[in-house]
């Protein structure tokens, strides 16, 4: 039986790649010092995998691997192609755009990004049109390689496989599929090249094995392994997130090697594949966890892994269920969190020892690591029965919830009425989704409390500042509906998570989201309940500088659990359910406290959504649940707004329509109001808030195309229920931008409504 990994995370145990990108990228340090960086966090890597069989090649990136995959295969957008600098200053441009006046002529613009399948990683979504073609540049791997096999370790070269590339990739003017002959080549004459640098194995990355596809896909997939499961080097075709389905029987039937598969997502397909696994496959189970954190149940494996064993002998590999790019590196460096908790943890290292154990136990029999064994069932023991994972009055309450919960006494229409007698807005009501810019001052401040610089009542003092400056400044340029700014939040779920029972924050648990960015995700390990009111006191003070509304801005249940690393042992759909009864807690308390207007935000709703279409209800259906749980708990003279960052609802409009909120504010500016053909199909029949204002990009929206784009909206949906705001928290944008484009936002409210009573 065989090891190997399929990928290990890139940044480093103290985030020296975002380090060292930032510090590049402000011109403070040279390319050779990045480069140097990186070779350094490469060895340092292998140097950590080194008991297993095979190790992982071609994983670390400057950036992101499917980028690298595009600059592999000569697949550059032309806007970068021709640009100045060194390729890796090109390489970069390609993913991060630039401004105008930085050694540029022009300016260009970033790569799109997406999230990789449903991770949180952001992946540069390659480019396509009749002119792509390619032409392979293998070099940067093939001294990877060299790296690797200097350092005394076995490679094998990950490599996203060309119908996930395709798959991946956006395409103007041709259909992609008609791709596959071109790149077919480059990536024959890159598996040649491996060949001649010794490589036994091929890792071919083909995650849209795990999604639905359609015949045209699966062809594709066929095509594609025909012709390069007959070169010269053997692949191990890697599928990972989820469960083959109905792709097993062409996964079986390729001419590959191997066949990697996840087998904690996919646990259920793995009997039917063992016994219909042919003759000349190997199979690589993915048992470990890689997408959470908890210690894996290693005794009940064996004994699953056992039979396995005995039947398919050196034809079985073990590895983590996929690469470890979305767990933290180290548990090691966590001194912060306390020794119980910290016993049911695995971070990247740790799970290679895991499967460390796992080999030997299967290879050399269990006794010889009989301690190890006996200390990892005591952890699972002990995490099992302990009383901070179990609390009988979180669960006594979830047993109480019924229906009524999550329903508002009477239907919209009528909250409508309620809400314009009592809150008196304008036609065309203007407002922001929460954040305002995250000044230096403002994280010196939360930074300076946190490390217990300054005392408690310095910080309220500060934040109070800041609220009042943002209240200020809103009442000046006219605004309609309020909010505070959430300067007291570094992030929104992290601000929750910390002040709720069974929420534990590790210190060093980065993981990437895209390119330097990385998150420190939650880790919610037990019931969730709230002992105390978490926003109050700042929405109260906020409220009482102004005769306006102001809005209390709360995370939404779902959104929490999923930027969160949530516990194993039980649903989803309970552990969002126990947040919901928690943020329900805050929603009556701001209501009590008289604030007439409380937004939840759901930015991660729909990242939410399982890779499986027929899994989609069933999501849908617990997420809007526990949603309505958490909000709808209110009474009628209360308007509840939800946010969400995105621009595709077409699919999940239903859905979204039953969470039955007052106003929805959704991401719009980029698509000039096309988003709002999904809302107006089906007559959504609340209000809405289309973005007017891309707060991803630093450009001031003009009046003229306020008013334009919410024209356009006025023609789906009647301007008696349309908002006008931002699309998303101006956290990330500095002030002047910020006054400008808001000012501009005031002024076309003002505009649209003389229209209007012209
Ligand atoms: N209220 C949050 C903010 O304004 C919403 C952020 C988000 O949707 N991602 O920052
Ligand atoms: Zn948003």
């Amino acid at each position: 039986m065989k090891t190997h990994n399929l990928g290990f995370p890139r940044i480093g145990d103290n985030r020296e790649l975002k380090h060292a990108l930032e510090s590049y990228w402000r011109g403070e340090t040279s390319q050779n010092q990045l480069l140097e960086t990186g070779a350094r966090l490469r060895k340092n890597n292998w140097a950590g995998q080194k008991a297993l069989d095979y190790v992982p090649v071609g994983d670390f990136s400057f950036y992101d691997h499917v980028l690298d995959t595009s600059w592999m295969l000569g697949n550059i957008p032309a806007r970068a192609r021709e640009t100045c600098g060194s390729p890796l200053d090109r390489y970069f441009r390609t993913a991060r755009g630039q401004s105008a006046g930085d050694g540029e002529a022009n300016q260009i613009c970033a790569g799109e990004m997406t999230k990789w399948f449903d991770t949180n990683y952001h992946y540069i979504v390659p480019e396509f049109d009749p002119s792509s073609g390619f032409c392979l540049d293998a070099q940067p791997l093939l001294d990877q390689i060299q790296e690797a096999q200097k350092s005394g370790v076995t490679p094998k070269p990950v490599i996203l496989g060309p119908v996930t590339y395709l798959f991946l990739g956006k395409a103007e003017n041709i259909d992609k599929k008609t791709l596959l002959k071109k790149l077919l080549p480059e990536y024959a004459r890159l598996l040649n090249l491996l060949a001649d640098r010794d490589v036994e194995w091929v890792q071919m990355d083909e995650p849209l094995m795990v999604t639905d596809l359609d015949n045209d896909w699966k062809l594709l997939v066929e095509q594609a392994y025909q012709t390069l499961g007959n070169e010269a080097v053997k692949i191990m075709l890697a599928t990972y997130f989820g469960s083959l389905g109905d792709n097993l029987d062409l996964a079986l039937s390729l001419p590959v090697q191997a066949l990697h598969v996840d087998a904690v997502r996919g646990k259920d397909q793995v009997p039917d594949l063992v016994s219909r696994l042919p003759e000349h496959m190997a199979l690589s189970l993915g048992v470990i966890d890689g997408r959470n954190i908890w210690k894996t149940d290693l005794n009940a494996l064996l004994d699953q892994l056992a039979p396995i064993h005995d039947q398919l002998g050196d034809r079985l590999w073990l590895a983590p269920s996929c690469a470890l790019l979305h767990v933290p590196v180290d548990l090691e460096k966590e001194t912060g969190l306390d020794t119980e908790l910290l016993s049911w943890m695995a971070f990247a290292r740790q799970k290679l020892v895991e499967l460390d154990l796992l080999a030997t136990a299967l290879n050399q029999g269990r006794t010889l690591v009989a301690a190890a064994l006996e200390e990892n069932a005591k952890a699972l023991e002990n995490r099992k029965n302990s009383a901070r994972i179990h609390n009988p009055e979180v669960q006594a309450r979830l047993a109480r919830v019924d229906d009524s919960w999550g329903q508002r006494n009477q239907p919209y229409p009528e909250r409508a009425k309620i809400h314009k007698e009592r809150l008196n807005l304008p036609l065309y009501p203007t407002t922001t989704i929460g954040s305002f810019p995250q000044t230096k001052e403002i994280r010196a401040l939360r930074l300076k409390f946190k490390k217990g610089e300054i005392s408690q009542d310095a910080y309220t003092a500060g934040i109070r500042d800041q609220i009042r400056t943002t209240i200020e400044f809103q009442e000046e340029i006219g605004l309609d509906v309020l909010v505070h700014g959430e300067a007291e939040r570094n992030d929104m779920v992290e601000y929750f998570g910390e002040q709720l029972d069974g929420f534990a924050f590790s210190r060093y648990g980065w993981v990437q989201s895209y390119g330097s960015r990385c998150v420190k995700p939650p880790i919610l390990f037990g019931d969730v309940s709230r002992p105390r009111p978490m926003t109050v006191a700042w929405i109260g003070y906020a409220q009482s500088l102004s005769e306006k509304p102001v809005k209390g801005m709360l995370t939404g249940p779902v959104t929490i659990l999923n930027w969160s690393f949530v516990r194993d042992d039980q649903s989803r759909a309970d552990t969002c359910r126990q947040i919901a009864l928690a943020i329900r807690d805050e929603v009556l308390d701001l209501e009590k406290a008289g604030v007439s207007i409380i937004q939840l935000d759901e930015a991660a709703l729909r990242e939410g959504l399982p890779l499986r279409k027929h899994q989609w209800k069933a999501y849908l259906n617990w997420a809007v649940g526990a949603f309505r749980i958490a909000a709808n708990g209110v009474k009628d003279a209360t308007q509840l707004h939800t946010h969400m960052c995105y621009s595709e609802f077409n699919d999940i409009i239903d859905a979204i329509t039953r969470m039955d909120a007052d106003v929805i504010t959704i991401e719009a500016s980029r698509s000039n109001m096309e988003i709002l053909n999904a809302f107006d199909k089906t007559a959504y029949p609340n209000e809405i808030g289309p973005g007017v204002y891309d707060i991803h990009s630093p450009n001031v929206p003009s009046v003229e195309f306020i008013v334009a784009n919410m024209q356009e909206a006025a023609k789906r949906i009647p301007k008696e229920r349309l908002w006008i705001n931002p699309d998303c928290g101006l956290k990330t944008r500095a002030w002047p931008e910020t006054k400008a484009s808001l000012k501009n936002l005031a002024a076309a409210a003002k505009e649209l409504r003389a229209a209007a009573t012209a």
